[in-house]
């Protein structure tokens, strides 16, 4: 019975989209699996390929189909699993199966470039006894080869070796002709930068919940299955109920995965893995260079690491042996690739444990709502810690109506009540946090005579005033220039600066509190590979009293001395023109109010808002999750928006922004003619919108799109298959527009 093999073909510079199929020959000198990595002819050359699936038949006609070359030794194998869940992504996401395989592949393959880096080094080729009394019987006068074996008695690395006998390669060679010595092949091995030592820390007593969640975890994992949300607030031990899992996984022989949300969270993370597993854990981190990754991919593959920590990409590290994922911070945004393949890590997380047996563990103190919807429902088994471990108490929020404020005159971005907490925590000797979303010195820039912010000349946006390079900024392109003298629009020269950014903030803290060290952490600070870890350990050994930053302070930061937290202005993401504004507040501040309080004081909180009615900025400041998912699960049943709905945008962007709207208006008018043929539309279309995009233009590329809304359903996953079907029958040879399913903004 002839086999074929569907190979995908590395040809330089062309995107191909799917694979080739050849056959395999029946003297084939080795077994065929998916993963594999062959030689295979292609037009006049031999090119290398990726095995993706083994077959019994092929649609290619019997005099095309053309033989598969030899296999490739020096490619690394990628698992048939890995193989499998990048066609399942190139599905799901609508992307190549050539973008979804770069996932799975080893860091680095894709140009063949990056070789590990080996080097020789000299073992001994005898027994250590036979080796000592080479030593003591040789004539003093082979000074070098005594030395050279007496190194090599000691275990010495190859650094020691070198260093002492430079000229170790002659002696060697003399004493490999002796039979003494041999010579070997060894990888060089990077240290990664977060192999710093660590003190091991010793397991906790357990609170009776967590001893109950880790109970029914690990009861799921002995039966390879399960899938649970761990709700509990920030401090409520949810971080020890993962450690304790992973252990429990590590018994069986098994690996974990542990997600987490960013880089700056990271270290921390990393940090207690490592303080309970040691060197078992290996760190997952965009900032890590090529070869690093390459070790760690390794490391990974070949068993000697048994836990991975990492942001969204971690989750395609290629552990075999797989028998749990941790999701930490699930409702984190990090989680959806924002560019091709556009996966979500989470569904992701859910796949590759349907594959390998394991069990998925998602974890968060402010759940996103769809995924506590359906652990309400059951489809995910909720499991919760309803407090503080140690009986800490919640810290104390209080909002304070920025309004009133600037009725009795205070015009600074600082109430009194936060000025007030500051100063006694600066007495105290104890740390604050103080939170805002928006980087740079003012937001924007305008003409006070027609009204007109200075705005990108290559986005529609406007340019942010960052005051210590004297320049603005576009935060979507970087494009800089030196703040007009001129109105651009009317040429009038009344320009005012209006709004703030955590660089202004800084310059008010030295004004209000002189001499006091401030850190700032924000995306202009933490350009560089370790600056955020610097910046948090510094903070964290107490070089400074006031850590300021944007959203990257609301996560993560888990230092017994931090005492106030301040959130500077609470509506930032409220008034945003997007469905999930509440939702994000409700985070933003319960995650930002759980900094404060972790050590035996209690911590406050003050939340700053223009409007302090607003049930996600409330019902945050009373920490109570459950009454907001009431409310909001309300709000977006009557408004029609997700997870009631599903919204599918395709935005086609082009340098020519005719060009982008036509070819956005003749896709519409295709999927409206093939939606009026399909039956199971009807009724469940809610809108159907073709429209420039809210941001208009982006980094000179113009931006059309099409939004559509549907019912969410049981039939709302055929019509999304439908749409892909349509855009792939529609743009084939041509370029896809980008589809997103529910993206988190929509400009
Ligand atoms: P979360 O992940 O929910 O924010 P953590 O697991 O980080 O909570 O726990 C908060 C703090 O309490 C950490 O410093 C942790 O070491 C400590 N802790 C966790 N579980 C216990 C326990 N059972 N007993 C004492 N301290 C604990
Ligand atoms: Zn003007
Ligand atoms: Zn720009």
């Amino acid at each position: 019975m002839e086999r074929y093999a569907r190979v995908l073909v590395d040809v330089a510079g062309q995107e191909l989209e799917q694979g080739f199929d050849y056959r395999i020959p029946a003297d084939y000198p080795c077994a065929v699996s998916p993963g594999m990595s062959v030689t295979v002819p292609f037009g006049k050359r031999k090119l290398a390929g990726l095995v993706l699936e083994i077959m019994q038949k092929t649609d290619v006609p019997p005099d095309r189909i053309r033989d598969m070359g030899p296999p490739r030794y020096d490619g690394e194998a990628v698992s048939e699993e890995m193989i499998r869940l990048a066609l399942w992504m190139a599905h799901r996401y609508h992307c190549s199966v050539q973008e979804a395989v770069r996932c799975v592949l080893p860091p680095g393959t894709r140009a063949d470039k990056a070789k590990p880096q080996t080097y020789t080094k000299p073992v001994l080729n005898v027994s250590k006894e036979a080796a000592g009394l080479f030593i003591d019987t040789c004539p003093p006068s082979r000074k070098r080869q005594i030395l050279l074996m007496e190194l090599l008695l000691s275990d010495a690395g190859i650094g020691q070796i070198r260093a002492k006998l430079p000229e170790w390669q002659a002696v060697a060679h003399a004493l490999e002709k002796k039979g003494l010595v041999r010579t070997e092949t060894a990888v060089a091995q990077r240290i990664p930068y977060e192999q710093i030592p660590v003190e091991p820390d010793t397991e906790p007593e357990l609170m009776p919940e967590q001893e109950q969640a880790i109970g029914r975890i690990r009861d799921a994992m002995a039966s390879g299955s399960g899938t649970f949300y761990l709700f509990g607030v920030t401090g409520s031990g949810k971080t020890e109920v993962y450690l304790q899992c992973a252990k429990y996984a590590m018994q069986t022989g098994r690996s974990t995965i542990i997600l987490v949300p960013e880089i700056s969270l990271t270290p921390q993370m990393v940090k207690r893995f490592r303080a309970r597993f040691g060197e078992s854990v290996c760190v997952f981190h965009s900032a890590l260079t090529l070869a690093e990754r390459r070790d760690q991919w390794q490391r990974v593959k070949n068993g000697t690491v048994k836990v991975a920590v990492g942001a969204r990409s971690a989750i395609f590290a290629p552990f075999d042996d797989l028998g749990l994922i941790v999701v930490d911070e699930e409702h984190e945004t990090s989680y959806l690739s924002e560019h091709a393949p556009r996966y979500d890590a989470v569904e992701v997380a859910q796949e590759r444990c349907r594959m390998h047996g394991a069990t998925l563990v998602m974890g968060s103190a402010t759940p996103s709502l769809g995924r506590y919807a359906k652990a309400l429902d059951g489809t995910i088994t909720l499991l919760k810690l309803n407090g503080r471990v140690r009986g800490l108490p919640m810290p104390e929020v209080s909002i304070v109506d920025m309004r009133e404020e600037l009725k009795a005159g205070n015009r600074s971005m600082f109430s009194g009540q936060l000025k007030e907490a500051i100063q006694n925590a600066l007495f105290n000797g104890q740390q604050t946090v103080l939170f805002l979303n928006r980087r740079g010195y003012h937001t924007f820039v305008s003409c006070r005579d027609c009204g007109e912010a200075v705005k990108c000349p290559h986005c529609d946006v406007s340019m942010t005033y960052h005051r210590t390079q004297n320049r603005l900024v576009c935060h979507y392109c970087g494009f800089e220039m030196y703040p007009p003298r001129k109105c651009p629009s009317c040429g009038s020269s009344r320009i005012r600066y209006f709004g703030a950014g955590t660089q202004r903030i800084e310059d008010e803290l030295q004004t209000l509190f002189p001499g006091v060290k401030t850190l700032r952490m924000d995306r202009d600070t933490t350009r560089t590979k370790d600056s955020h870890e610097q910046i948090l350990s510094a903070f964290g050994r107490g070089e400074a009293q006031i850590l300021l930053g944007t959203q990257m302070v609301a996560k993560g930061l888990d230092f017994p001395n931090i005492t106030v937290v301040g959130v500077l202005a609470a509506d930032t993401a409220l008034h945003a023109p997007d469905y999930t504004g509440a939702e994000r507040t409700f985070q933003l501040i319960a995650q930002v109010a759980g900094r404060a309080g972790r050590g035996n004081t209690p911590g406050r909180v003050v939340v700053q808002t223009y409007s302090p009615e607003e049930a996600a900025i409330c019902l945050a400041a009373q920490h109570d999750y459950p009454a907001f998912y009431e409310d909001e699960m309300k709000r977006r049943q009557e408004g029609q928006f997700p997870p009631f709905t599903r919204f599918i945008r395709f935005l086609f962007t082009d340098t020519d922004g005719e060009r982008a709207k036509a070819q956005c208006e003749r896709f519409a008018e295709f999927l409206k003619t093939k939606i009026r043929a399909e039956k199971v539309f009807h009724g469940r279309l809610l809108q159907f919108r073709c429209t420039e995009s809210p941001l208009a233009r982006i980094d000179n590329r113009y931006r059309y799109q099409i939004v559509l809304k549907m019912i969410e359903d049981e039939a709302t996953d055929d019509m999304t298959e439908d749409l892909m079907r349509w855009d792939d029958e529609f743009h084939t040879g041509q370029a896809r527009p980008v589809m997103e399913i529910n993206p988190h903004h929509m400009v």
